[in-house]
């Protein structure tokens, strides 16, 4: 098994007593995970999952998350993880889509759980702590702790990752084992990342971030790493006193709530190595007030497509090359292309295209959209618009798709208008983002309702709710009496963020 279901396995050959897990109190070492996920591996194949199987995850940060991973990883079988602030009928798109079998949840109300088994394939459930299904606990305890052997390449698919998108309803991201375990050799060979790593994990897992940036490479290296259900920023600084963690990744509103809460000042954070933070654009106001405590960021860009490291700006840089959105990762490559398909010159806006051996193979079961995401030569379409300087630094200064980031949560706007359109008394609908000081960008929508309707702001608020995660719901909505559209009837953002997308 040449996957990174062996590497529990692997991990406990070389280092069986050190501390791969610490959540809420309890440590597992990597003797144990090792244990813990061949035995999963042996309850989900007596729960009839074989080799190319689809099994979710939904709930918070957990052991269970990493294990049933591994585990599905032993067996050659799809870990599927689920975005917790999804509402049912995403979850339930998803959940067909990748035609999951079996389900692992924690921290679920029973109810969600049986409107998601009631309205998908789900025939398990598995209940890590408590709620519909066999205990998961008690399942792996029965099962057998024999090796799994198992014939897994480097190509096989190890998960799916859904990732909204500018068309309709969120498309599966495949990622092989060779992805994940390449992007875990560039971020290894990138940053100083060591085997005494204690990496703080409190961004959601169910991103490939927090997964891929940080999670999985402190595990390669034999580090621990400390889980953390949710993400408190008083907590996270108590933390990492207590535990003298040394790395963590974060987008920009985490570092900022760190920075505003009222532990900040008093905070003992020298411990802390590599502070590493993306998935969205880093505010100057961001990286100076870590600065000022002498504590660099190590900034990323990339896109669960690609594993999702592109490009790293090391911590040396982030005062010089301010802005920047850095380098290619090591095995990477990353291009700026004009539309003619020849390299952007220096200072010249193009889009940032991605290869290498980090990038997807496709979107599950969407032969179309795959073609679509790749230009020639099979090079990743970020969507993001860039210029390249005269050494090869990479600055964001544009969108090709639309698209808004939430407090790191991506924000399709067609999504939401499709979602605003259901209702029955609005005939037209924009979704644009507005800046906002905490979450970088929230949304508005601006509506056209229809003649004579009286709908208001909360009753097409109402309406969203239950339909779409609530990060996606507008903030605010504004009434229009008509909306600009080109010739062929397609909206028109840049006027209508012009116009509505200050204050109003
Ligand atoms: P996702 O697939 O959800 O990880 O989102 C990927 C998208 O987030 C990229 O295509 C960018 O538009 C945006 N993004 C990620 N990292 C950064 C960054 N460091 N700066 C600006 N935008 C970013
Ligand atoms: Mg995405």
């Amino acid at each position: 098994n040449q996957g990174i279901g062996s590497w529990p396995a692997r991990r406990n050959r070389k280092s069986p007593r050190r501390t791969a897990l610490l959540h809420e109190g309890r440590a597992i070492d990597y003797a144990e995970l090792h244990d813990r996920c061949t035995r999963l591996a042996h309850a989900l194949r007596g729960a009839g999952v074989e080799r190319g199987d689809r099994v979710a995850y939904l709930g918070p940060n957990h052991p269970a998350y990493l294990e049933t991973l591994f585990a599905t990883g032993l067996l050659g079988a799809v870990f599927v993880p689920l975005n917790t602030r999804l509402a049912v009928p995403e979850l339930l798109h998803q959940l067909t889509d990748s035609g999951s079998g079996v389900l692992v949840h924690a921290g679920q109300p029973a109810e969600r759980m049986e409107e998601l088994a009631a309205g998908s394939a789900v025939v398990t459930l598995l209940a890590v702590d408590g709620g519909p299904g066999a205990s998961y606990e008690e399942l792996l305890a029965a099962a057998p702790a024999e090796p799994v052997d198992e014939e897994v390449g480097h190509e096989d698919v190890c998960l799916i990752m859904y990732t909204s998108g500018t068309t309709g309803r969120s498309k599966g991201a495949v990622l092989t084992h060779g992805n994940i375990v390449w992007n875990s050799l560039n971020v290894l060979v990138d940053t100083d990342l060591a085997g005494d790593e204690v990496a703080l994990v409190s961004a959601p897992l169910f991103h490939t971030a927090a997964l891929n940036m940080s999670c999985l490479p402190t595990l390669l290296k034999g580090g621990t790493v400390l889980l953390e259900s949710s993400f408190d920023p008083d907590r996270t600084l108590r933390l990492v006193e207590r535990h003298r963690v040394t790395c963590m990744f974060g987008v920009p509103t985490m570092y900022d709530a760190m920075a505003a809460a009222p532990g900040w000042a008093d905070a003992d954070l020298t411990s802390l190595r590599t502070l590493l933070c993306g998935g969205a654009p880093v505010p100057s106001r961001t990286a100076s007030a870590y600065l000022d405590r002498d504590l660099a960021f190590v900034q990323g860009y990339g896109m669960t497509e690609t594993a999702p490291g592109a490009l790293i700006l090391d911590r040396a840089d982030s005062l010089s090359r301010a802005g920047s959105a850095g380098v290619p990762h090591f095995f990477t490559d990353v291009r700026v292309l004009l539309p003619s398909g020849e390299e952007a010159a220096p200072g010249e806006k193009g889009e940032v295209v991605v290869a290498g051996p980090n990038v997807t193979p496709g979107y599950w079961n969407l032969p179309e959209a795959t073609a679509a995401a790749f230009r020639d030569g099979g090079r990743f379409r970020s969507g993001d618009v860039a210029t390249v300087d005269e050494d090869g630094y990479v600055r964001l200064v544009d969108r090709l798709k639309d698209m808004i980031i939430s407090g790191g949560e991506n924000i399709y706007p067609a999504e939401v208008e499709d979602a605003l359109l259901g209702h029955p008394d609005v005939a037209e609908a924009a979704v644009i983002g507005v800046p906002d000081a905490r979450w970088g960008e929230v949304g508005r929508a601006v509506v056209v309702t229809r003649a004579g309707a009286t709908v208001t702001e909360g009753e097409l608020i109402a309406h969203l709710e239950g339909r779409l995660a609530r990060y996606k719901i507008p903030r605010s909505v504004v009434l229009a009496p008509e909306l600009p559209r080109n010739a062929a009837g397609k909206l028109l953002k840049a006027p209508i963020r012009a116009r509505y997308g200050t204050d109003v």
